[in-house]
């Protein structure tokens, strides 16, 4: 368990990238759906791939009873929406889920090669790791052996000075318990890592889970305190123990959230650079003591920490002289039980699933155990299982075409941003060489990941995940105080995402996402720069969007807009956000315009400078109709064919509530209406749904 990405075209900066030693999420629950996996790329036919026409528009997919102008995601979609309700194991089932399923098939290919006895030195640590996983009568009959160690130091904890250094110690093993602590940039000096607090210590998947009074929260709520009961019981507590020791779970979990920041506090980066000595931090927490958690948790020896929430250390500091140790000991149990429970006997994995599955998102069925495997294979030697995966299916050709793409792309914003009218030519002049300073990382990385220092071995599934957490934690540790290595890749290369790193200032795009839909080999330019053209827009924006735009072209956080600038760029934005906070994400739950802001900006400029791409090669060559569409058509269609998804309710719930990104009802629509183009392409009347009036535009 390494970093665990939670969104497609991620990052913006959550702190599941600050903090990726210890992230809190855990293996197969349904949070990690956010993060999307593998697939297959160009210059290999994918398996079951698609019906796509001439163009690369699917026209099967399409809803041709639904009228564009009045609703273009049904019609886009309609068809696919029919033909793909989400699987039982898969709440939340659209474009890139089904990518994944493809891939998972070669994935899966490759690890059962790798676990034959006669599998090459280089292939030995993810076969031996992947049948490892696979081996539930093994993990069965060692029960809860593996995690002894960890349960015996939480029983051995005498007084509130033992708690420090053994949650240091839970740290290096890749357990969450209170709060977070890794190596990040420093903001202002984005070339420098540097030792980083951060909040952290919930079960649930956000703050608000504990919060929020609304019915569905609170049965939540009980849900929870009834999950942990019933795993504290398997655990060993007789039951009134158990039900009386998941209330103080919920408690001190509880009392944690109401000190943390929230969604879209977090989105406010300025506001989480806290730079100050240890001595300083050291005062936020005087019960709590920090150098002997710093000595356990294996920290390089430093003067500067930054504290991005320094209220929640002030916070636990409460916690810790008002909490019984008793009841602390109990909370530090559950995370040690919570954590690893895919490699835990069946009862445990079972339960686990029917509350972070079931209750909290809709699925029906565990995920097949296969497909786990995969995934935490991926998680946990992503860059051994993507060297061989590179080598399968991406070529020096797939990197060649993407980078004229991007080149593109590039060449349309900086037209762009010359052409705005809101922007004076100071901040504009910056806004250019920021851009042009984008570096651009394809594929996959240029030197792989050694991890021949991680010992993986056969039989051991659990030993496995904590050695590789150590393997990871160890590693961002050694980053403090270093210079920050921009090659380095958040995200494996089958992984079908993409992100732009703010403090790097570079997008990457894996290997994994150039494929149908987002790229169709065969298709024509309209399509492809509807697709995978916005989606290079899209990350190119987000240098220049709500988070983004705080960071210069070095990384470092610095203002460099005119205040009149800025000004006018807020209000643009706030254009944006109260544009889609009026969407209804289900039933009485709206859209969360402020927490989507990034990504609806990000939307919106991408796909505006995908078209001015597209419009720029019209000057070569005009390309005709086909499939009964105008090429202007199919460059909408090729959007919208991106955003086709079925959820569960309870995951639209989970989304609009931790999700950066809007449903994909409105990633569709709430851009198309905000561009006239759209509306003449497709002889929108000026009443029609899709047209908006008047338009918001930032980029
Ligand atoms: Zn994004």
């Amino acid at each position: 368990m390494t970093v665990r990405q939670t969104a497609f075209w991620a990052v913006a900066v959550p702190l599941a990238v600050l903090m990726a030693a210890n992230d809190a999420h855990v293996h197969g629950q349904p949070f990690d759906e956010l993060r999307v996996a593998p697939s297959t790329v160009e210059g290999q036919e994918p398996i079951d791939q698609p019906m796509a026409s001439r163009s690369g528009i699917e026209l099967a997919s399409l809803d041709r009873t639904a009228e564009p102008c009045n609703d273009f995601y049904q019609f886009a979609c309609g068809g696919w929406i029919a033909k793909h309700p989400a699987p039982p194991d898969q709440p939340s089932y659209g474009r890139f889920t089904e990518l994944q399923d493809r891939n998972n098939a070669i994935l899966r290919d490759i690890l059962e090669q790798a676990a034959q006895p006669s599998s090459g030195a280089d292939m030995r640590q993810i076969g031996d790791y992947y049948a490892s996983c696979l081996d539930q009568a093994t993990i069965e009959s060692k029960g809860l052996a593996p995690l002894k160690p960890e349960l015996d130091g939480v029983a051995a904890i005498k007084s509130v000075a033992d708690i420090p250094p053994f949650v240091g110690h839970l740290h290096t093993q890749g357990f969450g318990p209170l709060f977070g602590f890794g190596a990040a940039p420093d903001f202002k000096d984005a070339s420098q890592y540097i030792a980083t607090f951060g909040q952290g210590g919930l079960s649930l998947p956000d703050r608000d889970y504990y919060l929020k009074e609304d019915a569905t929260s609170s049965q939540l709520r009980e849900l929870y305190v009834q999950h942990v009961t019933r795993m504290l019981q398997l655990a060993g507590d007789a039951p009134d123990r158990a039900a009386a020791n998941a209330k103080t779970v919920m408690q001190i979990e509880t009392a944690l959230a109401k000190n943390a920041l929230d969604r879209v506090a977090l989105r406010n980066l300025p506001n989480l650079y806290h730079k100050m000595s240890t001595d300083e931090a050291r005062k936020l927490v005087p019960s709590f003591d920090l150098a002997a958690y710093l000595k356990a948790a294996e920290a390089p020896s430093v003067t500067t920490v930054n504290v991005t929430e320094p209220e929640f250390l002030k916070g636990l500091d409460q916690i810790f002289t008002s909490t019984p140790i008793d009841d602390l000991k109990t909370y530090l149990r559950w995370h040690v039980i919570r954590a690893q429970t895919s490699y835990m006997p069946k009862a445990f994995d079972e339960e686990s699933f029917n509350f972070y599955g079931r209750a909290l998102t809709g699925a029906k069925e565990q995920r097949p155990r296969w497909k786990r495997c995969v995934d935490s294979t991926d998680s946990d030697l992503g860059e051994a299982l993507g060297k061989v995966y590179v080598a399968r299916t991406f070529g020096a050709e797939g990197k060649e075409r993407t980078l004229k793409m991007v080149e593109a792309i590039e060449a349309a914003l900086d037209t762009d941003i010359n052409q705005i009218t809101w922007m004076s030519d100071d901040t504009k002049k910056q806004a250019a060489a920021k851009l042009h300073a984008v570096a651009n990382k394809i594929g996959y990385p240029d030197r792989w990941r050694d991890y021949s220092s991680l010992q993986i071995v056969r039989g051991d599934a659990l030993g496995n995940s904590l050695r590789s957490n150590v393997f990871a934690y160890r590693r961002q540790l050694a980053k403090i105080g270093k210079p920050v290595d921009k090659t380095e890749w958040l995200m494996t290369p089958p992984t079908v995402n993409a992100y732009y790193q703010p403090f790097e200032n570079n997008i990457n795009f894996p290997a994994g996402i150039l494929q149908p839909p987002f790229f169709i080999k065969a298709g024509d330019d309209a399509v492809n720069f509807g697709a995978s053209g916005a989606v290079v827009g899209h990350e190119l924006t987000h240098g220049f969007d709500d988070q983004g735009r705080h960071f210069d072209q070095q990384g470092n956080l610095r203002d460099w807009w005119t205040p009149a600038d800025a000004k006018a760029f807020e209000e643009r934005a706030t254009c944006v956000a109260d544009q889609y906070s009026g969407y209804t994400a289900v039933a009485d739950v709206k859209v969360n315009g402020r927490l989507t802001l990034g990504e609806n900006v990000a939307d919106n400029g991408g796909l505006r400078v995908a078209w001015m791409a597209l419009m720029e090669t019209f000057k070569a060559k005009h390309l005709g109709n086909a499939d009964g569409f105008t090429p202007e058509q199919r460059f909408f269609i090729g959007w919208g064919q991106m955003w086709c998804e079925n959820k569960t309710e309870q995951m639209m719930r989970l989304h609009a509530r931790t999700n950066p990104h809007s449903p994909g009802r409105y990633r569709t629509n709430g851009v198309v209406s905000n561009m006239p183009e759209f509306q003449k392409a497709f002889s929108c009347p000026a009443t029609a749904k899709m047209v908006k009036q008047p338009i918001c535009r930032v980029w």
